[in-house]
């Protein structure tokens, strides 16, 4: 399989090359030449499947012969045996053909563990063929942060140097991140906000050279297109459990940087029969407002009780719109480039090509709140803010109830203490294999917000050593 970059100005490279990077060169992201196709036969035949079979089925075709069968099987089946659910993941009901797809039962309790955990591992066996070492830097405001630590501590050719904003993430977060051990990970507190993290992390992608000649960067957020790829599974997996393929199916994804629903764009166009595709987000409403009013401008952060989704500007959203640019990279440099307070739009056609994809809402805190509450008094059921998002925008937008509509439910409650004890309700309990994370002893350094701090610590810190 041929990857591209939506900015059009390098070469084609193939999947471990996109594996071990970041953006393209040209400062835009990478994907796949074409798609694979899934015919409703094919589609029909997975209902039996276990989910790591299922996984395989649908993400060799991207990978192609790159990494062989076995191999490929070993790393899909020892990530997904860290889930604790039998299901990996397994549907709740939440009402009258409305269901809840658990992502949240993987060692960090967030969705992201999907990816990271394979991400891992893929990286451990591409780089022991190729004998080399790598870097992965990454900022985080949370959930992204534990994930790739616990995803790649044991990998032995990969130092990690997390950036998290000082004192700006939860307590769990934090803990869940610093008290990961291993003489490859590193936890980076910049004096600074997550937008600050970013801008670091960005420019020691830009440029390298503080690196030894044999190292380079690798990116762990969802730029990174395996992160993507691993997300796609999740919808087939649901949907064949539902009535699927047959049966076509919603979604609806609570949405910060436009990577969980565009690996659900990417389900539909490989095959899998969607009806809707609702774009869930909270008061940081750019891709509502664009869908819904074909306004797309940047406004000003805004905290909310869903951390995760506090973002300004949606890095994969890069990627739809050039699907929906013909694949015309310059029209897309274009937009892009054009892009900034200013409110862009598309043509009237192309807007409603969009409508026609997707459906979108957006949902303020004290609507979250009351979702939460209203959940927990007629089920007994807790959501966490970001799946409250997802469950509300879905009662929203749902035009047809006799399509099942699955909101993804993206972390565990215990998590996000905070909106739980705003909608009146005691906090959950952390799951068994964190009761004692308060106990545990952390590790992490402050740093200024300040590129050359940083990046003289990684150069200090990242083993010297080729391995043999
Ligand atoms: C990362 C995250 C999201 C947003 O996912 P995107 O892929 O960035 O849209 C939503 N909920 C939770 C809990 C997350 O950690």
């Amino acid at each position: 399989m041929k990857y591209i970059s939506t900015r059009g100005a390098c070469p084609e490279q193939n999947f471990e090359q996109v594996l071990l990077t970041g953006l393209a060169p040209d400062g835009g992201l990478y994907v796949p030449k074409e798609l694979p196709h899934f015919s409703l036969a094919q589609i029909s035949s997975w209902k039996d499947l276990s989910y790591s079979e299922l996984a395989l089925k649908i993400i060799t075709p991207f990978i192609g012969d790159e990494i062989p069968a076995p191999a490929l099987r070993t790393i899909i089946e020892e990530s997904y045996a860290e889930f604790d659910h039998p299901d990996v993941a397994p549907l709740t009901k939440l009402g009258d053909n409305e269901w809840m797809l658990e992502l949240y039962h993987g060692p960090t309790l967030a969705f992201k563990d999907f990816a990271l955990q394979v991400l891992g591992r893929l990286l451990d066996y591409v780089l022991k063929e190729k004998d080399q070492r790598v870097v992965i830097l990454g900022a985080t405001s949370g959930d992204t942060g534990s994930a790739a630590l616990e995803g790649c501590r044991h990998s032995e050719r990969v130092d990690i140097f997390i950036l998290h904003p000082h004192n700006r993430v939860s307590d769990v977060q934090r803990k869940q991140m610093t008290t990961v051990l291993g003489d490859n990970v590193f936890n980076l507190a910049v004096e600074g906000n997550f937008d600050d993290c970013q801008r670091i992390v960005k420019a020691a992608f830009a440029d390298q050279s503080f690196l030894p000649d044999d190292r380079q960067l690798v990116a762990v957020n969802s730029i990174n297109w395996a992160r993507i790829l691993m997300q796609i599974v999740y919808y087939f997996y649901a949907a064949l459990r539902l009535g699927g393929p047959e049966q076509a199916v919603s979604f609806s994804v609570p949405t910060g940087n436009f990577g969980d629903i565009y690996a659900g764009y990417l389900a539909k166009r490989i095959g899998l029969p969607i009806k809707q595709l609702v774009v869930a987000t909270n008061t940081n409403d750019i891709l509502h407002r664009f869908i819904s009013a074909n306004d797309y401008s940047a406004t000003d952060l805004i905290h909310t009780y869903s951390p995760s989704m506090d973002i300004l500007v949606s890095s994969n959203f890069e990627r739809y719109l050039f699907d929906l640019f013909d694949r015309d990279a310059e029209a897309l440099c274009a937009f892009m480039n054009r892009f900034g307070t200013q409110s862009l739009k598309v043509s009237e056609p192309q807007w409603q090509q969009v409508r026609a994809c997707f459906d979108s809402a957006s949902v303020d805190d004290e609507t979250t709140c009351k979702t939460i509450a209203e959940v927990y008094s007629r089920l007994g059921l807790l959501l966490d803010p970001h799946t409250a998002v997802g469950v509300k925008a879905a009662q929203l937008c749902n035009s047809d109830k006799s399509v099942p509509m699955i909101t993804l439910s993206t972390a565990h409650p215990a998590k996000f203490g905070a909106a739980i004890t705003a909608a009146g309700i005691e906090t959950p309990e952390l799951p068994d294999h964190l009761q004692d994370l308060f106990e545990r002893e952390e590790h992490y350094t402050v740093v200024a917000n300040d590129l050359a701090e940083v990046t003289a610590f990684v150069k200090s810190h990242i083993h010297k050593k080729q391995l043999a």
